[in-house]
């Protein structure tokens, strides 16, 4: 997998996190947490090759034949402090 517009160090990452550690109502996803919350979102971004349906339909949308690619290489979207929002392929 290829991963397009990634950072060595993203502006959320110097967000500290501030979880109290064995406190359920004061960790993510109970608390509020920007660190934790993009943190998330981080590794929601998938790392390995993947593959998606591809199907070739007719212009009346009618599947004529099945199949699916695999997908090598995705470009990152991200936000305000450089989060991420998103991803495309
Ligand atoms: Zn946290």
């Amino acid at each position: 997998m290829k991963i397009n517009g990634l950072k060595k160090r993203a502006l959320w990452e110097n967000i500290e996190c501030c979880c109290i550690k064995g406190d359920i109502e004061h960790t993510y996803p109970l608390s509020e947490c920007n660190h934790c919350k993009f943190m998330e979102c981080w590794k929601s971004v998938p790392q390995k090759d993947f593959k998606v349906n591809n199907d070739i339909v007719d212009k009346n949308g009618k599947v004529t034949k099945k199949q699916s690619k695999t997908v090598k290489e995705i470009t990152l979207v991200r936000g305000s402090v450089e989060d991420i929002i998103g991803w495309t392929f």
